[in-house]
């Protein structure tokens, strides 16, 4: 899925949960539910070309954009950002052991991992990908601006 939509779940679920000891792993296994739900995100493969880095990049600072600006005046705000980063984690993870192979026979449970994750992608076509991100993503915003 984009980042984005996991953004806005992550920042939902830390906003929504008050104790950051439940919300923070809420919202970084919250990453495997959307992915295991029909989305579209282009299944980019590495090495990621420049057009795929820029998308990826453009997607996470709007995402992150637009969460600090809703959590502005949150006293939580940082827990709010925490789970909105923890929801992304796994793609980082993802992404950094396809570019960096050698992290993957460094650390070996990343390779369990990262197969788990892989595993679960759901790609449907871009518009009904795309139709299930936006509905992902004004779920979220529901409880991220009430
Ligand atoms: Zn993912």
């Amino acid at each position: 899925m984009l980042s984005t939509p996991h953004l806005l779940v992550g920042a939902a679920i830390a906003r929504s949960i008050p104790n950051p000891a439940i919300s923070l792993p809420a919202a970084f296994f919250s990453h495997f539910v959307l992915d295991a739900t029909p989305h579209w995100d282009g299944s980019p493969s590495a090495p990621f070309s420049k057009k795929v880095v820029g998308g990826a990049a453009a997607d996470y600072l709007f995402g992150a954009t637009l969460i600090f600006l809703i959590s502005a005046n949150d006293p939580r705000q940082i827990v709010i950002l925490a789970g909105a980063f923890l929801a992304t984690l796994p793609d980082f993870i993802l992404a950094a052991s396809r570019h960096f192979p050698i992290l993957v026979r460094k650390i070996p449970p990343l390779k369990r991992f990262n197969n788990y994750h892989s595993g679960i992608q759901v790609n449907v076509r871009l518009a009904k990908g795309l139709l299930s991100a936006f509905a992902t993503c004004l779920a979220a915003l529901v409880f991220l601006t009430r």
